[in-house]
């Protein structure tokens, strides 16, 4: 059975903090298989929302699930579903863009954030295996702000056009004219 975790807000101090990586022993122990799968289930029942960080829910440790579900805001989104434990960015291809982004945790807030296109991630999976590969689009962008999240780094830390914050009133107007 999975269950909805309570998410963490902007402000609290466990989004600032630098997140313990697990061992493999921790990767595959009971405790840890029930958080992903209540991960995804709480993240499922974010509208918006493709990808959330263990210390969003209250777990300061490092490792996030992504769902990149269609939204309304994002229709033409194809699925895709990766769990990231430890993960590293390990290089980082070309120059930064800036893309639209938001956080589940900072629910009104919107803004451009400058992301590299395209990233090379080490990271392990459910099953303690470890992986390295390369991720575009907005894959890429998504796993920018997982990590991020891991390191108690923010997208509002990385807006350089502060004014493109928008509200998420005014972000769905943006998106679904
Ligand atoms: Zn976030």
């Amino acid at each position: 059975m999975s269950k909805i975790l309570r998410k963490t807000e902007f402000g609290n101090p466990i989004l600032r903090s630098a997140a313990k990586h697990l061992s493999s022993d921790e990767i595959t122990s009971p405790a840890i298989q029930q958080l992903i799968q209540d991960m995804y289930y709480t993240l499922e029942h974010k509208e918006y929302g493709v990808g959330i960080a263990a210390p969003q829910l209250g777990r300061l440790l490092a490792m996030s699930v992504i769902d990149t579900k269609p939204t309304p805001t994002r229709p033409d989104l194809v699925r895709q579903k990766l769990t990231i434990i430890n993960p590293e960015i390990v290089q980082r291809y070309g120059h930064k863009v800036e893309q639209w982004e938001g956080c589940i945790s900072g629910s009104e807030l919107y803004a451009k954030v400058p992301r590299y296109l395209k990233v090379r991630l080490r990271w392990y999976d459910e099953a303690a295996q470890v992986h390295e590969e390369d991720f575009d689009g907005f894959m890429a962008q998504v796993i920018q702000h997982e990590v991020d999240h891991l390191h108690g780094i923010l997208f509002v830390d990385k807006v350089r056009d502060t004014k493109s914050y928008m509200t998420f009133g005014e972000y769905k107007k943006m998106r679904t004219v």
